[in-house]
């Protein structure tokens, strides 16, 4: 995170880091997201490490440095440099797979291990467009976040429900916290 006024106009960085088991739809939040772009096939993204997306927020230029893995959850070797400096966090699962969902603790030890610092965390329960096959209620996950103190919010980066919103609460409040 940085901040510096000397051109009169401030600007943040923020780092921002997406964790969950493999397959919940991270690497595709994050380019719905940053891109307005899903893919059905998505392999495991090898090279691009994060995206930056730019934020107005009070008339201050906010960058928000987005964070994917490449697939290294699959192995259970997230490393630390992947958490290094990150002041917020989506912990996503799928709500059509109660394994990643009963994964979330494991992850909120993870992070909490790897931060040094205070960090914005949202709990996401994804692929809500799955309602058929649903497999977690909405009640769980509020639940789940309210215990953990975390925002809480069911996305969808297939059909873009609330994947907007989602990030932009956790930057609004990093922002908040340190403005
Ligand atoms: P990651 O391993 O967590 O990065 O997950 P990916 O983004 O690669 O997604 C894994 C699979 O889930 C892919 O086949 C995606 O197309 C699919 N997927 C991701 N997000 C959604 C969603 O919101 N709804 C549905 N139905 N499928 C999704
Ligand atoms: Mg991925």
């Amino acid at each position: 995170m940085s901040s510096d006024d000397d051109e009169g106009g401030e600007e943040y960085l923020f780092k921002i880091v997406i964790i969950g088991d493999s397959a919940v739809g991270k690497s595709n939040l994050l380019s719905r997201y940053a891109r307005n772009e899903f893919n059905a096939h998505s392999k495991a993204t090898i090279g691009v490490e994060f995206q930056t997306q730019n934020m107005d927020i009070d008339g201050k230029d906010v960058k928000a440095q987005i964070w994917d893995t490449a697939g290294q959850e699959r192995f259970r070797a997230v490393t630390s440099a992947y958490y290094r400096g990150a002041v917020g966090a989506l912990v996503v699962y799928d709500i059509s797979r109660r394994s990643t969902f009963e994964s979330v603790a494991r992850w909120l030890d993870e992070l909490k291990i790897h931060s040094d610092t205070t960090v914005a965390r949202m709990l996401v329960g994804n692929k809500c467009d799955l309602e058929s096959i649903r497999a977690v209620s909405v009640e769980e996950g509020k639940a789940l976040a309210e215990t953990e103190g975390l925002f809480f919010m069911e996305t969808s980066a297939l059909d873009s429900t609330n994947v907007k919103t989602a990030f932009e609460m956790v930057i609004r409040d990093i922002y908040t916290n340190v403005s």
